[in-house]
């Protein structure tokens, strides 16, 4: 079945009781069990309720895995799956980590035992010195945020293989429609669902995604003990974002690779940096593992003044934080999703004082790159 069927497939139902073909939000903390002996399938909300469960096997079917997790946010996500580590244990991470993941791994983890190395992970000889024996775990985020580097995951899968560790991949700038990390060999597929899964900029929502069912039900343990689970209403919304998600990514991808090449050939822009761009030192191993470059790029305009003078000047686009929605959103990532790094570590991780994160949304592309063009003849 294509991605498109799939996606349509997934996200709608054929309600039992009313034949509705959208899931129900079932309001309902509790369940009425049919007797003394005799319990249902739901007891507890936490535990489980037929909205989110709806959700949980739309989204383990865009990723083409077998069991699939809902929680409150992405980073409830991603620390589910990092509560699966245990006092001890130690775990890879790429020094290019989303920001709230880089938190939990250096202000949290640790107080319990949970030890991390960042590398480059753009090498995989780095990451294989980095082994330890007791590393259980190697998390990778591909393209990363904000400079939009690339991890070659079948090669990272290879190395977790030979040493016998799992392999976690944050695959929430592509989404699975261009983007199946399970596909590639990866065990745990983490998501903030906030962005191009929903969509529409209007809910915080988390996403696991497994095959094995041994990791299914560790995963299903956290979330259950921990409970940072998704509310119904917010399932809902979900489950009618992801509706659109083909067309949504197809749309904006196009987009942004056509603005990519107009910046790439604009004598005020250093740099652009889009997996889908030629000239991009990953491009070949991310089309060889994404059906395009996505639908997110950073530019780099030389200096914070000009930074400044570009996002001033700009009328389309929304000036905030996050990505992945309809609407067009450009981040400056050294004051926004990055502000807690000192100058030294910005420039470690290539973020320059003159980048800008663009995330491109539904807007004609034409529209959009005459006001950048309007924006940057300004600096
Ligand atoms: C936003 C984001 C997260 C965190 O998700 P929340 O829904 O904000 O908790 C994790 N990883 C990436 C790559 C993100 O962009």
């Amino acid at each position: 079945m294509s991605d498109w069927t799939n996606i349509i497939n997934a996200a709608t139902t054929n309600d039992p009781l009313s034949g509705a073909i959208n899931t129900p939000i079932q309001l309902s903390s509790t369940f009425n069990q049919k007797s003394f002996d005799e319990f249902g399938e739901y007891d507890y909300a936490r535990s489980g309720n037929p909205t989110r469960d709806a959700g949980e096997k739309a989204i383990a079917r865009l990723e083409y895995g077998h069991y699939g997790y809902l929680f409150s946010t992405g980073m409830a996500a991603i620390s589910s799956v990092l509560f699966t580590l245990s006092a001890g244990d130690h775990i890879i991470v790429s020094k290019h980590v989303y920001g709230g993941t880089f938190r939990i791994l250096e202000d949290v983890l640790p107080r319990w035992g949970i030890m991390h190395t960042f590398v480059d992970f753009s090498d995989v000889a780095t990451i294989e010195a980095a082994i330890i024996p007791e590393t259980k775990a190697i998390y990778i985020e591909t393209p990363s945020n904000p400079v939009l580097n690339i991890t070659d995951i079948r090669a990272v899968v290879a190395l977790a293989k030979q040493y016998h560790v799992c392999t976690i991949a944050d695959n929430t700038f592509l989404s699975p429609f261009l983007q199946k990390p399970l596909d590639l060999g990866v065990d745990i597929v983490v998501h903030s669902a906030t962005k191009f899964l929903a969509g529409h900029s209007d809910i915080l929502a988390g996403a696991v995604v497994v095959n094995d069912k041994k990791l299914a039900d560790q995963i299903y343990f956290i979330q259950n003990a921990v409970g940072a689970t998704l509310g119904v209403f917010d399932t809902w919304l979900l489950l009618r974002g992801i509706k659109t998600l083909g067309v949504r990514m197809t749309q904006s991808s196009t987009s942004a690779q056509k603005i990519a090449a107009y910046l790439d050939a604009h004598p005020k822009v250093l740099k652009v940096l889009y997996p889908g761009l030629l000239s991009h030192k990953g491009y070949d191993i991310h089309m060889s593992q994404a059906k395009n470059g996505g639908a997110v790029l950073s530019f780099d305009v030389g200096s914070q003044e000009n930074a400044r003078t570009v996002v001033e000047a700009l009328d389309i686009p929304v000036f905030s934080v996050s990505l992945g929605a309809v609407e067009t959103i450009i981040s400056y990532p050294p004051k926004m999703s990055h502000a807690e790094l000192d100058n030294d570590a910005l420039a470690n991780a290539g973020i320059t004082p003159g980048l800008l994160r663009f995330s491109v949304g539904l807007e004609d592309a034409d529209d959009l790159i005459a006001d950048l063009d309007t924006a940057l003849a300004q600096i």
